[in-house]
């Protein structure tokens, strides 16, 4: 199946929220605000969403479904990359346009959508505007239940013909990544990403591009998170699609791939966080053991949540007065 083309490594850019970006005829990739979804399936056929973007993400995502597979169209599943917010904040909208339909995650995302377990919370001492403003982000827990499926459960569905769904934790304690060896072709949800995630202006304008770690503030385990990356690196890609950012294809890719698993623990490993040393502990009930906040960092959550607190009851009183 042939890919688009990206000999650059900077491909022509999707900068409108809700625009799509063929990567293959079955493959489509929707931005969204703060992360990326995608659309698996040609037109005319059965199809399948992955990943579901921040909250508010529905009506762009039930539009653009709508523009691709027609009025009514609905996926025949949905499947997550992991269960952070900004990946799942879409579903309840969905669920109400696509009542019933399937979701499925790893096994190991389960306890955090099933009500059972918040995720990590996360770092907002790694560095970055994005991760001082992370004790913002909810960690859950979230409940999907019934839809919520563990992949294994997954039917074989012709839309996912050719994929394979490889274990890429570390990020998430369930993360996992899509590849299609006939084209190289790999969503790496957030295992590693194109932009810097952990600044505000990497987050929203995409930029720079380059092949980055995980986004920091919400990876708990980094030791995990080389071994994915090392993985993922190791395939070769001829085309990558992430969680955050812009795709990238062709030798760029893979050289920047190569570096990133090669140096990650000085390139990508943060010189100091929460996880940096100790990870967070989970099994399948959930998180079992966290590594205490730094003094350092219980003073940022407290001023950010005390600065929230404040600026919410300002604007309530405008609205009261
Ligand atoms: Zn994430
Ligand atoms: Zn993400």
């Amino acid at each position: 199946m042939a890919l688009a083309q990206f000999s650059t490594g900077l491909p022509h850019r999707v900068s409108a929220f809700g625009g799509r970006h063929m990567l293959a005829p079955d493959v489509e990739r929707l931005r969204l605000p703060l992360a990326n979804a995608f659309f698996l399936g040609e037109p005319g056929h059965a199809w399948i969403l992955v990943d579901a973007g921040a909250p508010g993400s529905a009506p762009l995502i039930g539009r653009a479904a709508q523009a691709r597979y027609g009025v009514g169209a609905r996926p025949e599943a949905i499947v997550l990359t992991h269960g952070h917010l900004d990946h799942i904040g879409g579903l309840w909208g969905l669920l109400k346009q696509w009542p019933g339909t399937p979701i499925y995650a790893h096994s190991l995302e389960l306890p955090y959508l099933t009500g059972q377990s918040a995720y990590p919370p996360p770092d907002p001492t790694v560095g970055g505007s994005m991760s001082a403003l992370s004790p913002l982000f909810v960690p859950g827990p979230f409940n999907f239940r019934p839809q919520i499926r563990p992949l294994s459960e997954l039917p074989e569905l012709a839309a996912l013909k050719g994929w394979t769904f490889l274990d890429t934790p570390g990020h998430a304690p369930g993360h996992v990544s899509l590849w299609r060896e006939t084209d190289r072709l790999l969503i790496a949800g957030d295992a590693f990403v194109t932009t810097v995630q952990e600044r505000v202006t990497g987050a929203l304008t995409l930029r720079p591009q380059l092949i980055h770690r995980p986004p920091a503030y919400y990876t708990p385990d980094w030791d995990q998170a080389r071994a994915s990356v090392q993985r993922l690196a190791a395939l070769e890609p001829a085309l990558a699609a992430t969680g955050h950012g812009d795709p990238q294809g062709g030798q760029h890719l893979r050289d920047e791939l190569r570096r990133l698993a090669r140096n990650f623990d000085e390139v990508a490993r943060p010189v100091q966080g929460r996880y940096v040393v100790h990870p967070a502990l989970t099994d399948t009930s959930g998180v079992v053991h966290l590594p205490p906040l730094s003094p350092r960092g219980q003073v940022l959550r407290a001023g950010l949540l005390i600065t929230a607190g404040l600026l919410m009851l300002r604007q309530l009183r405008r609205w009261a007065a």
